[in-house]
């Protein structure tokens, strides 16, 4: 009974996170941190469920109105399992929790983290690398053993990298790409997805979706785009995929998988250091954790102070009627677009791609333009992207 109870949260928490507002600021940052980090070590150790478990149980923190103080805030609260309440209960008590701490120190979770901090490289391959004795930077290169051009690209720009980017330097990039995309083809429109366009203040990427209004004018666009980024020397490093979606002669792919299909490019731009740029940039630098160790590492590759740093950009080009769809997949965040699958999935009988939503009780495709109207296609409250941060 809710209304004798004054203790009880006065408003019931959804257990799906895209049935939530999930603000990017919120008031269990120690706690959220500490389950996220048991979250990536699971990653690192190849345990996905235990990962998504921890990482659901973060969600719901950050929903929270205010700082949790007691078990008893928690109670009724959903996707906090035994383990995690565990952490949660320590951390409550004595102020820091033993497992993560140990973990934090652990030899596997350091090294793991060196080591898929490199562009390129997964958790698959940075496991057999550990495996193989390598915990750094150095080992790596002492080892001398044979990197794809990802990871030696990667490697080249870690400090770069590894860097935050701010937001005063995705503005600088979506400025280029603008500029890019208007002179490759013009009409063609160029929107800011991923954590940019959630609100946060920084970044380890910058991402972009890529349209025209004309059904079918976004074809091949890419290689124009960087080409043209080439010729200008603003390209350290770029893979270009092509679009797979309409090649798959079972019609569209499997949408229960994570990865689309669209044009895609990986990229590396280096980015000038104008006054404009720097004035955040260098801030945020400052702020954040690039430790005197890897400034060490790198010394090789960027000893002198130069007046271009890396960056990592993400471009998508999407067929205007995917547009919708596109947009939504690559807005994030990561648990919130696999929180909207899951629903889709196992409360609507419906399967969501960043290409299309399918509807198997009926058998067929929905089509929608707007973010508001899969939305509404999928039962779902609208949430809008400052709220996605789950
Ligand atoms: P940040 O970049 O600041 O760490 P982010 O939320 O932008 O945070 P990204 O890794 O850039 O994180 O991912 C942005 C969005 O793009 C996410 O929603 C993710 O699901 C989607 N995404 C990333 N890579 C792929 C991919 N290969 N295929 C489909 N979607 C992807
Ligand atoms: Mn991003
Ligand atoms: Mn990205």
């Amino acid at each position: 009974d809710l209304q004798s109870n004054t203790d009880s949260p006065t408003f019931a928490i959804e257990s799906y996170a895209c049935q939530r507002r999930t603000p990017l600021k919120h008031h269990n940052a120690s706690l959220t941190e500490a389950l996220e980090l048991l979250a990536q070590n699971a990653e690192f150790t190849d345990n996905e469920g235990r990962s998504v478990a921890f990482r659901r149980a973060a969600a719901v923190l950050k929903t929270l109105p205010r700082a949790v103080r007691r078990l008893d805030d928690l109670k009724g609260l959903p996707c906090l399992g035994e383990h995690s309440l565990r952490v949660i209960k320590e951390i409550l008590e004595d102020g820091v929790s033993s497992e993560v701490e140990s973990t934090r120190q652990s030899e596997q979770y350091k090294a793991m983290k060196v080591l898929t901090g490199i562009f390129g490289v997964g958790t698959k391959t940075a496991e057999r690398w550990f495996r193989e004795g390598i915990r750094s930077l150095a080992d790596l290169k002492t080892r001398g053993g044979r990197l794809n051009r990802e990871q030696q690209a990667g490697l080249d720009y870690y400090d770069d990298l590894n860097r935050p980017v701010s937001k005063a330097e995705a503005h600088a990039i979506g400025q280029i790409v603008g500029e890019a995309v208007r002179a490759v083809l013009p009409g063609a429109e160029i929107t800011l997805t991923g954590g940019f366009r959630r609100g946060k203040e920084v970044g380890h990427d910058v991402d972009f979706l890529i349209t025209h209004p004309e059904e079918g004018k976004e074809e091949g666009l890419m290689p124009k785009i960087v080409s043209w980024l080439e010729t200008k020397g603003l390209l350290l490093y770029q893979k270009t995929t092509r679009n797979s979606y309409l090649e798959s002669k079972d019609g569209p792919v499997r949408p229960s998988h994570n990865m689309d299909r669209f044009e895609r490019c990986f990229s590396i731009f280096k980015l000038k250091r104008t006054p404009e740029v720097c004035g955040t940039s260098n801030q945020s630098a400052g702020q954040n954790d690039v430790t005197e160790g890897s400034d060490v590492r790198q010394q090789e590759v960027q000893s002198e102070p130069s007046d271009w740093r890396a960056v990592r950009v993400d471009l998508v080009v999407s067929p205007y009627s995917q547009f919708a769809f596109a947009l939504l997949g690559w807005t994030g965040s990561k648990l919130f677009e696999r929180e909207l699958r899951r629903w889709a999935g196992q409360e609507k009988s419906m399967s969501l791609s960043s290409h299309v939503l399918y509807d198997r009780a009926q058998n067929r495709y929905l089509r929608a333009s707007s973010e508001e109207e899969i939305f509404a296609l999928l039962g779902l409250e609208y949430i809008p992207p400052s709220q996605r941060n789950a």
